[in-house]
């Protein structure tokens, strides 16, 4: 690999995220040649320390992923700190200046990557800030801006957020992170579709039944409360993430794999769901919060909830498009809480044959549907379920699964999300990140279901904790004659 020049400005930079995932994401980077002694970051928070702490906690955040210590704390040497308040015009210039300093010393080319990992009611005036006392680059490096999530919290917020970033960067500057789309197999739904023509030429409502994707967690809210009883599942799980990998699935033929075209393509598929009116919101999404059940509490007996909540920790809902490519073919998606297992993937479930030449000369017909399952979360895979033929006497039929999962070697090998995004980051390319127009067809999507749950009163607690959500959400299916294929 080449490695690549910049100076990483890390806004949080003391931040849980920050020394959980990012540091350690950068580090691998370092130990595979991606970027090497040409970085610098200089980490930004509120608190103050010297550099010499700051270098501590990121050498305690990558301890368990270093070779040795010397190359650990080579690695580390190359952080800096300042106290930063976001909001003191002063402190930027102070910042200006010294991110000149570091772009001389290691040779930086002016490039620079500003990573706003903060509360999202800062994410403007960073940006701001950043433009207006010309912390950006000026000597014909690049200028980046990354933003954390959430991105908004209904279509308005959003809006307004992107106005505030769009006056300092333009829209191929900006990288709004959904972690999601660094994950491996999400990664791989456009080869998996795209690179496998046996499975291209099927992709479509001649061949496809229904197609299902599960975000399922066994946790509990643990100690998010606080934001997540403002945000619920719908917010936090749905409008990103969900929304993304269903697009991935849906989208039509990009004309090439070069950011610029997926983006085109994903923009298309969302702009063309079926956006339900208040029916719409009923007939189709359901909601759900866990009660108490085999010793665990319900979600409004958590710490930091309040008795009386009415936050999703479950929605299941069925999303249609305006796509030829997918008349009568429904996308049933479904996240929460608490549920029975932890995993997220996607069961594409094929059409019968309906001219099923064994039925007729044996009885009963035994054959069952195709399924495609890309097993995204806790372990990479993809299965096929396939009828054959039983080796008993006489001739039945049985299905059976062609199955790949990662082995132990291959699965510890895979790049966290953070690292690719970052090194997409470095590369300037957009492919695995969200573009405005794609968070905005999300979130007016989103809004009215929103909408409509934040008017009515929904009867809470409606499932177990270790179950696979509310009963509603089987009805929904089995009202089209289907149902979750997860778990058989
Ligand atoms: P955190 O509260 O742990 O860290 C926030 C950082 O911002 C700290 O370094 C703090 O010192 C700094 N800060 C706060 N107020 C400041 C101010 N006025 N001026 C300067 N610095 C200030 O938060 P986090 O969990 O690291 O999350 C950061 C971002 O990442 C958020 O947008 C969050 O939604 C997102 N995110 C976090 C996670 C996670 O696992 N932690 C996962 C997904 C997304």
């Amino acid at each position: 690999a080449t490695a690549n020049r910049a100076l990483f400005m890390l806004f949080g930079g003391t931040g849980d995220l920050a020394l959980r995932k990012l540091y350690p994401a950068l580090f691998e980077l370092y130990k595979k040649g991606s970027i090497d002694n040409h970085f610098a970051l200089l980490g930004l928070a509120r608190r103050p320390h010297t550099d010499e702490e700051f270098q501590k906690m990121v050498l305690d955040s990558i301890s368990s992923e270093a070779d040795n210590q010397e190359q650990a704390e080579e690695f580390a040497s190359h952080f800096y700190f300042r106290s930063h308040d976001v909001t003191n015009v002063e402190h930027y210039r102070a910042l200006s200046k010294l991110a000149d300093e570091l772009d001389k010393k290691y040779e930086l080319d002016g490039n620079r990557i500003f990573y706003v990992s903060m509360a999202p009611r800062f994410f403007g005036i960073v940006a701001k800030n950043l433009k207006d006392e010309h912390v950006l680059s000026d000597n014909g490096g690049f200028n980046r801006l990354v933003i954390e999530k959430p991105f908004g919290r209904d279509y308005d917020s959003a809006e307004k957020l992107n106005n505030e970033l769009t006056t300092a960067f333009k829209e191929d500057q900006i990288f709004r992170i959904d972690h999601y789309l660094g994950k491996e197999m999400v990664q791989s739904i456009p080869v998996i579709r795209f690179g496998n023509p046996i499975i291209d030429a099927v992709w479509n409502h001649n061949y496809i039944d229904n197609i299902q994707i599960t975000l399922s967690e066994k946790l509990g809210v643990e100690d998010r409360a606080g934001y997540y009883d403002t945000a619920g599942a719908l917010r936090d799980m749905v409008q990103n993430h969900t929304m993304q990998i269903m697009t991935l699935l849906a989208m039509d033929k990009p004309a090439s794999f070069v950011d610029t075209d997926v983006r085109a393509a994903k923009i298309k598929t969302l702009e063309n769901m079926n956006f339900y009116d208040t029916e719409g919101v009923k007939e189709n999404f359901v909601r759900g919060q866990y009660g108490a059940g085999s010793g665990s509490a319900a979600y409004r007996d958590e710490p930091d909830v309040p008795h009386d909540s009415n936050n999703d920790t479950f929605v299941a809902g069925k999303v249609t498009y305006k796509l030829p490519r997918w008349e009568g073919t429904p996308f049933y998606v479904r996240t929460g809480k608490k549920l029975a297992a932890k995993a997220t993937r996607v069961d594409v479930v094929f059409k019968k044959d309906i001219n099923n030449i064994f039925a007729k000369a044996y009885l009963p017909d035994t054959l069952k549907t195709n399924v495609l399952s890309i097993l995204i979360d806790p372990r990479g895979g993809i299965t096929l379920r396939v009828n054959v033929k039983d080796s008993k006497q006489g001739f039945h039929t049985e299905t059976i699964d062609l199955d790949y999962l990662q082995n132990d070697a291959r699965a510890s090998e895979v790049p966290q999300p953070y690292e690719r995004l970052f090194h997409d980051i470095l590369n300037g390319d957009h492919t695995n990140f969200a573009s405005w127009p794609e968070v905005a067809a999300a979130w007016k999507y989103v809004d009215p279901i929103q909408k409509y749950w934040d008017e009515t009163q929904p009867n809470f607690p409606n499932y177990e904790p270790g179950s696979m959500g509310p009963k509603a959400s089987d009805e929904l299916l089995a009202r089209d004659g289907h149902s979750w294929y997860f778990p058989e």
